[in-house]
């Protein structure tokens, strides 16, 4: 017996077997509900069937062992004796909800199958029994819609029709209002569309009900939906999902009974307010479903659209009070704020589930900050849960409030942020539309899980039905989208593509914004301006810079996002590239001159024309950046990028030069290259063309001087790419100090500044010990080593990348987050002997890499001094790297 594995997991008020920490085995859901259950809830009784046997499932061509069947029977009897009531029995019934959960929320991923048990004789029983046939039919007829969904794979669209079509002919508005006899004929007409459409029989043996939901769940884990949800959210696809088995709590069974949601504190702004919806006679999703308006569970909850409804504050002042106390209970548990289900059986308080709440990045701040305040969290729990990435949606724009607005309409405030787009109806159209490059509104009367992607595609999300805790709302939100929901006012026709609000129509294609935080629909496109920043968000990122170790550089080549960099607290910068410079009309031909000139004396006259121009950049930013150090990378792409392409071009550059326009076409053949990315570049050219780095050596150092005169501090950092010998920088560093020299001596004043390489390249990374001693630092170039670490390009990479990725060659595109075991193992080395040799040698990383948190974990954890990354992702990566501290 002791070797047996255990497949399932009980929770009920005798025995409990799992726990909140056992999310990989029970999945969240399943854990959770073990949890409340230990701590005394009230939670229907029932059991986890595990992650693994859902693994085990998928192995074992989609069958169940018996091990694990036994093992459910056992969990299904410990059920029953708690219940007093019999699965399958026709007098007293034990109806169970299959209910999915795997180990992170998936939300409306793998549908819930709710009264599993009922069939003819049942049904009638739990009629009797209840004294109530209404609700035991409305019980089946959902069974069987939910049943022939998610079990039986059936086009439901048939059955949903067919009780609009019933509610047409009784005059009625709500499902409430059909009576049992209604219900009873809605069952028949049910179970005959399903017989003629798919030839067999609803199944009527509970037992045989049960395995296949079972089965269904834990094939729902690979289905479409499911993979897409855990591509765009980096799941892993070996994880599986659980099952959980739990005896039905009836919210259906009159005015008495009830279903809801609730957030312990405002998902959109981390307000500390109790907020949720609910509905009275209902069950399941019907309140998410936006089938009615769901009502406010108090006053705080109310908003324009359910304003003169019922709270359930008013309505069950006693379950209410019930509420409030377990929401609390919840929250100090879990350290964080709830996002509860909750079901009112005759007046009694049933919990379904709990887990930490989705929220905005700006309510995760306040929440994080207020827990600490209140004593719940300490800083380093709080630093440890938010999600650096989420600090993105902070950061983004907001409409400009002193831009005149046409306001069509609003609707609910679901998901803050702005967006403006192009209207599309339907999923396929969004993704299409952005396909070929147009920005995108997705306007929905409702969404579906089927609409992930057509909301990844999309500026933002607006719909005309649906509450704050829609799918539409929730799955903005997660993805830092906007979203207007429930936005009544809007007539959409699928039909004909329209939109049309207060009787003018607009079709797809049309401009429209929305802004999550107001809900306001807008015509046309309406301009925005960037965040601000809360005083909560400073904040925590001074929590996040008191225990971090890596400092926080950016990479910015004008004064502009330097400024952008130092507002969102950057410590430097860590990578100025000084060819976008080259690019502006002005100085383009200059650059072109310097190309085509075929002896130092003529390169140096073109060179004379830049000098002026970068030496005032550099004046710029180091103004902007006073105090800080500035790390300016010397020229490095391929020469050939700066030769113009067109005709006019050439024709222009001829003229400009007084050479025959053919010289010009011939030159750019010469410097034709096979493969530029392995061509004639960075440091390549200053060893040929010394010329090139000794003016911009002297246009950084007489900036800096000319800065430091005028009272600005000025920290230089002369950055030469592309070393792959220590040669290279011996003879380049021999130029740039002699020009240093020379800039010196004429200015008659001097200042400090350091001279080192990027290590990009393999041979850089592996001889690093004999090129360390002519550096005062390193700074990995972890794009180009990834490209060559791999012999790969990452201008063609998209086109293969991701199937490995599918295929789990590699768990991660190793241009996003850095390879640890390869391109990771050259770094390291690289500072290891580095330091080897020079002990004072400084470590910085400045590829894509120095923004994303996983990688910037590694560079703590080997070392490093600092990382740049865009202004952008400054915050994210002030955060990643205390956590990578704490951890
Ligand atoms: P999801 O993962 O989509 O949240 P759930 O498993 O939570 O799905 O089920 C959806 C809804 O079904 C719940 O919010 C609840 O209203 C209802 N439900 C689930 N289990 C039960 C139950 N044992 N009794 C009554 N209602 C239930
Ligand atoms: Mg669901
Ligand atoms: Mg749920």
């Amino acid at each position: 017996m002791a070797n047996v594995k255990k497949w399932v997991y009980s929770f009920n008020s005798n025995k409990t077997e799992g726990n909140q920490g056992m999310k990989d085995l029970l999945g969240g859901k399943g854990a959770n509900l073990a949890e409340m259950s230990s701590l005394g809830l009230s939670v229907p009784p029932g059991f986890t069937v595990t992650t693994q046997a859902c693994l085990d499932f998928v192995s074992n061509a989609n069958s169940l062992n018996d091990e694990i069947k036994k093992q459910v029977l056992d969990a299904l009897s410990l059920v029953e004796k708690e219940s007093g009531k019999k699965f399958g029995d026709s007098n007293n019934p034990l109806l169970f909800s299959v209910r999915s959960g795997a180990r992170v929320s998936m939300p409306g991923m793998m549908d819930t199958v709710l009264n599993l048990g009922l069939n003819d004789e049942s049904v009638l029983g739990l009629g009797k029994l209840t004294g109530n046939p209404r609700f035991a039919w409305d019980s089946y007829r959902r069974f069987i819609q939910m049943y022939a969904n998610v079990v039986m794979g059936f086009n439901v669209a048939l059955l949903e029709s067919t009780l609009e079509d019933l509610k047409e002919a009784r005059e009625v508005e709500e499902d409430t209002q059909l009576t049992a006899q209604d219900l009873q004929d809605l069952v028949s007409v049910y179970k005959t569309i399903i017989l003629e459409e798919t030839g067999i029989g609803f199944p009527t043996d509970p037992m045989d009900q049960l395995w296949r939901a079972i089965a269904a769940v834990f094939s729902s884990w690979n289905n479409p939906r499911a993979i897409k949800y855990r591509e765009i959210n980096e799941i892993s696809h070996e994880w599986g999902t659980a099952v959980n088995v739990q005896s039905m709590v009836f919210g259906n069974m009159g005015e008495d009974c009830a279903t809801g949601v609730c957030f312990t504190r405002d998902p959109s702004t981390g307000e500390k307010k109790f907020f949720g919806e609910f509905l009275i006679n209902a069950q399941g999703e019907d309140v998410v479903a936006g089938i009615r308006t769901p009502q406010p569970i108090n006053d705080l909850s109310k908003n324009e659209s359910n304003k003169t409804l019922t709270t359930l504050e008013q309505a069950m002042p006693k379950v209410f009070g019930e509420l409030v106390e377990v929401y609390t209970r919840l929250e100090e548990h879990y350290k964080d704020m709830q996002d509860i289900e909750f079901t009112i059986e005759k007046d009694k308080l049933f919990i379904l589930q709990t887990r930490n709440g989705k929220r905005t990045a700006a309510a995760g701040i306040k929440i994080a900050v207020d827990l600490v305040e209140e004593g719940i969290l300490t800083k380093k729990e709080a630093l440890l849960k938010m999600n650096p990435e989420d600090l993105n949606q902070l950061l983004h724009p907001r409409l400009d409030p002193c831009v005149a607005k046409n306001i069509i309409a609003t609707g609910l405030p679901a998901s803050p942020g702005a967006g403006s787009g192009q209207i599309a109806f339907s999923s396929e159209k969004a993704h299409t539309m952005n396909e070929n490059g147009e920005k995108v509104l997705l306007v929905r009367q409702e969404t579906s899980p089927e609409d992930i992607a057509g909301m990844v595609a999309s500026q933002g999300i607006l719909t005309a039905r649906g509450g704050m805790t829609s799918h539409a709302a929730v799955v903005a939100r997660g993805m830092g989208k906007p979203c207007v929901a429930g936005c009544s006012q809007l007539a959409i026709s699928y039909a004909n593509s329209t939109l049309t609000v207060n009787g003018k129509v607009y079709r797809e294609g049309d401009w429209i914004t929305i802004d999550g935080a107001t809900g306001e629909v807008i015509e046309g496109k309406v301009p925005t301006i960037s965040a601000t920043i809360s005083e909560d968000f400073s904040t925590f990122m001074k929590w996040a810079d008191e225990v971090r170790k890596l400092d926080i550089r950016t990479n910015a080549d004008n004064p502009q996002d330097s400024k952008t960099a130092i507002s969102f607290g950057a410590q430097g910068i860590g990578l100025c590239r000084t060819e976008h410079m080259f690019f502006e009309p002005e100085r383009i031909l200059a650059v072109r001159e310097m190309i085509y000139a075929d002896n130092v004396a003529s390169r140096k006259k073109a060179l004379d024309k830049l000098l002026p121009f970068q030496r005032e950049d550099f004046i710029g930013i180091f103004n902007e950046m006073n105090g800080l150090p500035v790390n300016i990378r010397l020229l490095d792409p391929p020469l050939h990028e700066f030769l113009p392409h067109t005709a006019q071009d050439k024709l222009q550059l001829a003229d400009y030069l007084g050479i025959d326009v053919d010289l010009v076409e011939d030159r750019c053949e010469k410097l034709h290259e096979f493969n530029p990315m392995l061509g004639h570049r960075g440091c390549r050219l200053g060893v040929t063309f010394p010329e090139i780095y000794r003016m911009q050596t002297r246009a950084i150092i007489e900036a800096a001087l000319e800065c430091s005169k005028n009272g600005i501090k000025v920290l230089p950092e002369i950055m030469i790419p592309l070393i792959s010998l220590s040669g290279e920088l011996v003879i380049l560093k021999d130029e740039c100090l002699d020009e240093i020299k020379k800039v010196f001596e004429e200015k008659q004043s001097e200042i400090k500044y350091k001279l080192g390489t990027m290590i990009e390249l393999p041979r850089a990374a592996i001889t690093a010990g004999e090129i360390a001693p002519h550096a005062d630092f390193f700074s990995f170039g972890t794009n180009d080593l990834t490209q060559t670490t791999y012999g790969l390009s990452r201008d063609d990479a998209g086109k293969f990348l991701p199937e490995y990725v599918g295929k789990g060659l590699m768990p991660l595109d190793p241009f996003v987050s850095i390879d640890r075991d390869g391109v990771g193992f050259l770094v390291k080395h690289a500072c290891i002997e580095g330091k080897k040799t020079n002990p004072n040698i400084h470590l910085g990383i400045c590829g894509e890499h120095g923004g994303e948190p996983r990688s910037i974990q590694f560079c703590h954890d080997i070392g490093l001094d600092y990382v740049s990354c865009s202004p952008f992702r400054v915050p994210i990566a002030r955060l990643a790297a205390a956590q990578a501290a704490l951890k």
